[in-house]
């Protein structure tokens, strides 16, 4: 410790005596320090040696490009403002920081995040905008305290499913990243009340209803051709269902309905030379839309998925039933092939769009794509959007088309409308 002390004391020629007499009579008789804008190089040696008492620290503006590495001797800070500096990482020992509540790096040049972040029971604030971060490491998603996380203006490529255990989370900002999806699992966060991940190379959003139906800010993703029938359901507006008003309707582009027939691509990277068709997500290998006829019947492998998924989700809801059942569970890790587990681990990428039925949707789909005309916030003109309807086979398909006919709720009415001029559907 003794020789990182040493290391870390700046050169002499940073602070005259008298700024070094200064800074020290701040450290030692306040709590808060207001050091922005003091063209700091590094942190005065006076700060960590006598500073245990320090609650807040502001160096926003300043010069610095490294921390020192005994940071967690300043063990009440609660608040670090290190905005617009010039760090290219943060030491590991940011993480024995236990205080720590707010923690704000951005417009820095940080290309990670240490993983001992993980370990701040009490950081409700982590703000990392405008660096070159690539990733949001696994190891941060226990942060149960964690309530806000800005990570806009990096170059983010996804995020891990993993997000699900930031369970205090309320507010996620990733705008201006290179996210081509966002986790599934955000939508099982129970007190997300807002999401923005505008200008984005989005190509869908989660096909799985929101537990608490936050707002979605997702302007400017121009590879965003439709949007999943389970969110447009959240997203409407008022009580009547045609124009459905949701916050954006800059990313679909109009083409993507010609002639009342639309192409999907199932997986992989948007073919420049079909650029208006619609991706759905990677997990689904075979989709069908039989309007007639016999109905295709889903695999084997997908019907084993939804059973194993049905079966867990429900001893989670009726422990007795669990008790009473043979020990179904012994289906692990240990019984499965790998490549179900690992499906079974992210979860469903859809639930059946019948209501009565609701059934998990992993590898097949049968889907119907509608046209909705949509309203911005701030627009009077609508747009005309694709929805995508998921099914659990062309049989609940068909049954649900035929049946809502006998129903007169305003939303049946509505639907009906919709079904009889569903888009034909080409793969491509
Ligand atoms: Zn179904």
């Amino acid at each position: 410790m003794s020789g990182d002390s040493l290391s870390n004391r700046p050169s002499t020629d940073e602070f005259s005596d008298e700024q070094r007499k200064e800074l020290l009579r701040e450290v030692r008789c306040q709590t808060n320090l207001h050091w922005n804008y003091r063209h700091l190089k590094s942190l005065p040696s006076e700060l960590l040696e006598e500073g245990q008492h320090v609650e807040q620290i502001y160096l926003k503006c300043n010069l610095l490009m490294s921390l020192p590495n005994n940071l967690g001797c300043l063990s009440r800070l609660a608040y670090c403002y290190l905005n617009g500096n010039d760090l290219r990482s943060l030491p590991d020992s940011i993480g024995e920081v236990a205080s720590l509540q707010v923690l704000d790096v951005g417009n820095n040049k940080l290309t990670s995040l240490p993983l001992t972040l993980g370990r701040l029971p009490s950081l409700r604030s982590l703000v990392a905008v405008y660096n070159q971060i690539t990733c949001f490491p696994k190891e941060l998603c226990g942060l149960q305290s964690l309530s806000i996380l800005m990570l806009s203006g990096n170059n983010l490529l996804h995020l891990p499913e993993a997000i699900s255990g930031l369970i205090g989370l309320q507010g996620l900002y990733v705008d201006h990243n290179q996210l081509r999806e966002l986790p599934r699992s955000i939508a099982a966060l129970p007190i997300l009340t807002r999401i923005s991940c505008c200008c984005n190379p989005l190509t869908h959003l989660p096909a799985v209803p929101f537990i608490s139906r936050p707002t979605i800010f997702f302007d400017n993703n121009p590879e965003m051709s439709y949007l999943p029938f389970s969110l447009l359901r959240q997203l409407r507006s008022g009580e009547t269902w045609n124009p459905v008003v949701i916050q954006t309707c800059r990313c679909f582009q109009e083409k993507v309905v010609i002639n009342n027939t639309v192409l999907i691509s199932l997986s992989g990277p948007v073919k420049n030379d079909h650029p208006h068709s619609l991706v759905l997500p990677s997990q689904i290998t075979t989709i069908t839309s039989s309007e007639k006829g016999s109905p295709v019947l889903p695999s084997l492998r997908e019907l084993c998925l939804r059973y194993i998924w049905n079966e867990k989700e429900n001893s989670k809801d009726d422990i007795q039933r669990r008790k009473t059942r043979k020990q179904f569970f012994v289906l692990t890790s240990d019984f499965l092939p790998l490549s179900l587990c690992d499906i079974l681990e992210v979860g469903p990428v859809a639930y059946c769009d019948t209501p009565s039925c609701k059934m998990p949707i992993f590898t097949f789909a049968s889907i119907k794509v509608v046209t909705v005309t949509v309203t911005a916030m701030m627009h009077v003109k609508g747009s005309v959007v694709p929805a995508v309807m998921y099914f659990c086979c062309d049989t609940c398909a068909q049954q649900y088309s035929q049946n809502i006919h006998w129903m007169m709720d305003e939303f049946s009415v509505w639907l009906c409308g919709k079904l009889d001029t569903a888009c034909s559907i080409e793969l491509i």
